[in-house]
């Protein structure tokens, strides 16, 4: 390394640089990550610990699977970015996995989740104005409290938690918010210009909030009733995380719309998408909309893999077996710093007890012990391991917990 380009490379560790010359934007544990390998994390220092983080649900396969590592190696050495210019041997196969998996008519490939979103947002609007005839400029969606889609402008406009607001404005209008899990809120909040209810499933970043049973469902049959598209971000709860391939699947609900992202990339990429029924994907014609990176074929290469794997090796089920376990293991511990276990799969928050120490202070104390998590929401421990952990695993993270309570004061 050239030390006059690079003066203070020898000098500082790896944490000291991002905070010398990264934004500020995040705040991570003090580990410096260097290896995994399935659930497990190694450290600068040799330290093992295990996943239960999985990069918000993006590693459900687990580190460098090596299916998934050949099919990306493969893929690179071959073809790996045209741009959707031309066609190439990789994209359809993909979005035919992705509708067939989903049970959705077509799929448009995008990178990050945000992006997704954003397009499921466009093509409900455009679906709203051509096809329910709502006048120009005047189409609204409505979306839950305590959502999460993502960091655009135009997402973060919609969101109920301040921070991700603050300073960022002015957003975008056509917005209305109803508490989540309520069904008489969502119905009156749909108005004749009305187009889209966008949803999660179950709320991840708002700290793992389940709706009532029945919430989606009868969401289902008012959008329905009401000429209004059901639009599901389940860039957090699909692909297996909630035990079922999709977590609307746990009620039986097919939406009009669908966004996956996170362990869509098994792991190695961004890759995300939107589906949607024929009539709502059809509103986009050559030049409405696009990324440079959508659907390239490594992106393509990597997803097909991952969709591949999550059938062959049953990690629905498996996160269906492993969460029960957890969520009983961690409501076994009857401990009085726990309020709440909550969470469907291996899609697990602990709520801590008010009086308790903060979530970020038992993570801390979870890392002594060998496990890495991350809080949320200040009060609520996230437990989401690669959906290939199994038992002993899972039996270690609850003792780690319990250890890790016990440290903390409990
Ligand atoms: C993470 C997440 C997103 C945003 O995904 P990015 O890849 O970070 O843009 C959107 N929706 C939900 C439900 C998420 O959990």
């Amino acid at each position: 390394m050239n030390d006059r380009l690079h003066p203070t490379a020898t000098r500082l560790s790896p944490i000291e640089l991002e905070a010398r010359y990264g934004a500020h934007n995040y705040h991570p544990l003090p580990v410096v990550l260097t290896r995994g390998e399935g659930v497990w994390l190694r450290d600068t220092e040799g330290r093992r610990y295990l996943d239960m983080m999985s990069a918000y649900s993006a590693v459900s396969f687990g580190h460098g699977h090596p299916e998934l590592v050949a099919a990306l190696t493969e893929q690179a050495s071959r073809l790996a970015v045209t741009s959707r210019a031309f066609h190439t041997d990789r994209l359809g196969p993909f979005l035919e996995r992705l509708c067939t998996l989903t049970g959705m008519d077509r799929a448009l490939p995008m990178n990050s989740g945000a992006e997704a979103v954003e397009t499921a947002l466009k093509a409900a609007r455009k679906w709203g104005y051509k096809v329910k005839r709502i006048p120009d400029g005047q189409a609204r969606i409505v979306v839950a409290a305590g959502n999460f889609a993502g960091r655009t402008t135009t997402i973060v406009g919609f969101s109920s938690e301040a921070q991700y607001r603050d300073g960022f404005g002015p957003f975008a209008p056509g917005f209305d918010s109803v508490p989540f899990g309520d069904v008489a809120a969502l119905e009156a909040a749909i108005g004749e210009h009305t187009c889209a209810v966008l949803l999660e499933p179950i709320q991840g970043e708002a700290g793992i909030v389940v709706p009532p049973p029945g919430y989606l469902r009868a969401a289902r049959e008012l959008c329905t009733r009401r000429n209004v598209l059901l639009i599901c971000d389940e860039i957090q709860t699909g692909l297996g995380r909630t035990g079922r391939r999709l977590a609307v699947d746990h009620e039986e609900v097919v939406p009009d719309g669908l966004t996956l992202g996170k362990a869509l990339g098994g792991g190695l990429l961004p890759v995300s998408a939107f589906l949607a029924r024929e009539d709502v994907m059809a509103q986009f014609t050559p030049g409405d909309h696009g990324s440079t990176f959508g659907g390239n074929p490594l992106a393509a290469a990597v997803g097909l893999a991952a969709l591949d794997l999550l059938e062959r090796e049953q990690l629905a089920e498996r996160a269906a077996a492993m969460g029960e376990r957890l969520i009983g293991a961690l409501k076994a511990l009857g401990h009085p710093a726990v309020a709440e276990v909550r969470g469907r799969g291996l899609l697990v928050g602990v709520e801590l007890a008010p009086d308790f120490a903060s979530a970020r202070a038992v993570c801390e104390a979870l890392m002594a012990e060998g496990v890495l998590t991350k809080d949320t929401h200040g009060t609520v421990v996230r437990l989401a391991p690669p959906l290939i952990v199994d038992a002993p695993q899972i039996d270690f993270a609850v003792a780690a917990f319990a250890r890790a309570l016990k440290a903390c004061g409990g």
